[in-house]
C-alpha cells in the first residue's frame, strides 16, 4: 500500500550555499541506481527527497537506494491527502486517517508478539490535533483493532519494536513504520574522482567503500599476473567491483598485465626488496591511469603494520613513487573492524574465495620491513621502468562493471 519512499540526508544539511549541488548529485545517483526499474518521479520536500512509485516496486527500490552514500535513512511511506486547509480537518477525515493507519500497521507488521510506539511530527502547526493526542489516539486505535490472542501487541514508548510515525505537512499527512539506515556520508561524485587499487583481498574493497562514502567516484585498477594468478582471481576482482558498483554506480576496471614486471623484479632485484619495488611499480602505473582518467588521488586498502610493506617506512617508499596523493581509508583500522565492515557491505564472502592475488605468489621469506628509500631506489635502478610500464599498459584489459 506504500506509494512513496521518504529519503533523508544528514551531512549535506551542513553545507552552505552549495547544498543544492550535493542534493542534485544525490538525486542523480538515485535516478541512476533505479533507472532500469522504471521511470519514477523524484521530488524534494522539506529537506528530504521523495521517491514516488507504486507499491509493487517499493521494496526493490528501497534495496537499491539504501546503499547509496549521502543517504542517512529511508522509509517506505503512504500519504494521506488533505484536500482542504488543515484547520478544517474534521471527524470524518480523522476516521479515514485512523483507518489508513490501521491498514498500514496490519499490512506491514507481520511478526507477533511485538511492541510499538506512535510518534507524530506536526510540521504544519495549523493542524488542529496536537501531537501527544494524535499519538495516544492512533496508538489506541491500533491496539483496540489489532491486538488479540493471536497477535499479542503492546505499546512500549522507550524501546519499541516498531516506530509508527506520522508526519503532518501542509496538504499531506505521511504515515510510515521504521527507518532503514543508509551509509550516510556524501553523494558519490560530489568530492571528485579517484582510482582504487583493487586486489582480491578483504581490505581494498572496504577502502573503496569508504572512499565512495566520502563522496568520491572511483575507478579501479587490478594488477593481474597470469599464469601465477588465475582467471578465477580476476573473476573475484570483477565480482568485488560489482559489489562496489551497487554503492557507487558504474566502475571502469582496468587490468594491466603485471607478469613481466614481477618476473623482472624477482630476477633482477634482491629478494628482500621485491615487494617494496613491486608496490612502487603498481603505484607508477596507477598514477599513469589516474591522470588519463582525470582522477586526482589513489586509494589503497593499506592498514598500518598489517604486513611488512605497510610500515611507516614502507608507506614512505610507496609514496615516493607516486605523484598523486595516496589515500588510505583503513590506515588505523584493525583487521577485525575491516572484516566486520566487509561482511556488512557484502564483499567478505567474495574476498575469502581462495584464489591468490599477485602479491602472495611472489612473497619473499624475509621482506624488508623498514626499507631505506635510497637503497630501494638504487635496487630498482636495474629495471627498465619506462619500458616495463609501456608493455604492461599495452596488454591492459578494460572493463565496465555495473
Ligand atoms: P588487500 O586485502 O586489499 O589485498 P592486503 O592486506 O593483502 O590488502 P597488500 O597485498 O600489501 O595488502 O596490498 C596493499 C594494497 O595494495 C591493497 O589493499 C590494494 O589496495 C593494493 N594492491 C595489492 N595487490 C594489488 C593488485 N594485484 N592489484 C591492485 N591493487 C593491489
Ligand atoms: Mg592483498
Amino acid at each position: 500500500m506504500y506509494n512513496l519512499i521518504i529519503i533523508r540526508y544528514g551531512e549535506i544539511n551542513l553545507k552552505g550555499d552549495n547544498k543544492h549541488d550535493f542534493i542534485g548529485q544525490l538525486i542523480k545517483n538515485i535516478d541512476h541506481a533505479i533507472a532500469d526499474l522504471g521511470d519514477f518521479e523524484i521530488t524534494t520536500v522539506y529537506g528530504r527527497i521523495f521517491l514516488h512509485a507504486e507499491s509493487s516496486v517499493i521494496k526493490r527500490l528501497l534495496n537499491r537506494i539504501i546503499k547509496l552514500p549521502g543517504i542517512v535513512s529511508a522509509s517506505p511511506a503512504v500519504d494521506f491527502k488533505l484536500n482542504k486547509a488543515a484547520s478544517d480537518f474534521d471527524d470524518e477525515d480523522y476516521d479515514k486517517l485512523k483507518e489508513k493507519a490501521l491498514k498500514l500497521f496490519e499490512k506491514e507488521v507481520k511478526s507477533y508478539p511485538c511492541s510499538f510506539k506512535v510518534e507524530t511530527n506536526r510540521a504544519d502547526k495549523s493542524f488542529p490535533i496536537k501531537s501527544p493526542k494524535l499519538n495516544a489516539e492512533i496508538g489506541s486505535a491500533i491496539l483496540t483493532n489489532i491486538e488479540s490472542k493471536e497477535k499479542p501487541l503492546k505499546v512500549d514508548v522507550h524501546n519499541p519494536d516498531h516506530l509508527f510515525e506520522i508526519e503532518i505537512t501542509r496538504g499531506k499527512i505521511y504515515l510510515f513504520i521504521n527507518r532503514e539506515s543508509g551509509p550516510g556520508g556524501l553523494p558519490v561524485k560530489s568530492s571528485g574522482q579517484t582510482l582504487l587499487m583493487l586486489s582480491g583481498g578483504i581490505d581494498s574493497p572496504v577502502a573503496g567503500w569508504y572512499a565512495l562514502k566520502r563522496g568520491l567516484k572511483i575507478g579501479a585498477v587490478y594488477f593481474h599476473s597470469p599464469p601465477y594468478t588465475s582467471a578465477r582471481a580476476k573473476e573475484k576482482v570483477k565480482d568485488l567491483a560489482r559489489i562496489l558498483s551497487k554503492y557507487g554506480g558504474e566502475i571502469k576496471l582496468q587490468i594491466p598485465y603485471f607478469t613481466e614486471i614481477q618476473q623482472q623484479i624477482v630476477k633482477k632485484c634482491p629478494e628482500k626488496y621485491t615487494i617494496t619495488i613491486m608496490r612502487r611499480m603498481m603505484v607508477r602505473i596507477a598514477n599513469h591511469l589516474a591522470k588519463e582518467n582525470s582522477q586526482k588521488a589513489l586509494i589503497t586498502g593499506e592498514s598500518l603494520g598489517q604486513v611488512a610493506s605497510q610500515t611507516l617506512e614502507g608507506i614512505q617508499s610507496t609514496d615516493d613513487a607516486s605523484e598523486l596523493p595516496i589515500l588510505r581509508p583503513l590506515i588505523t583500522s584493525d583487521k577485525n573492524e575491516i572484516i566486520e565492515l566487509a561482511k556488512k557491505i557484502d564483499s567478505y564472502e567474495i574476498s575469502i574465495r581462495p584464489y591468490e592475488d599477485c602479491c602472495t605468489v611472489f612473497i619473499p621469506e624475509e621482506p624488508v620491513t623498514k626499507p631505506i628509500l635510497k637503497i630501494v631506489r638504487s635496487k630498482e635502478a636495474v629495471l627498465n621502468i619506462e619500458k616495463l610500464i609501456k608493455n604492461s599498459l599495452e596488454q591492459m584489459e578494460v572493463l565496465t562493471i555495473n
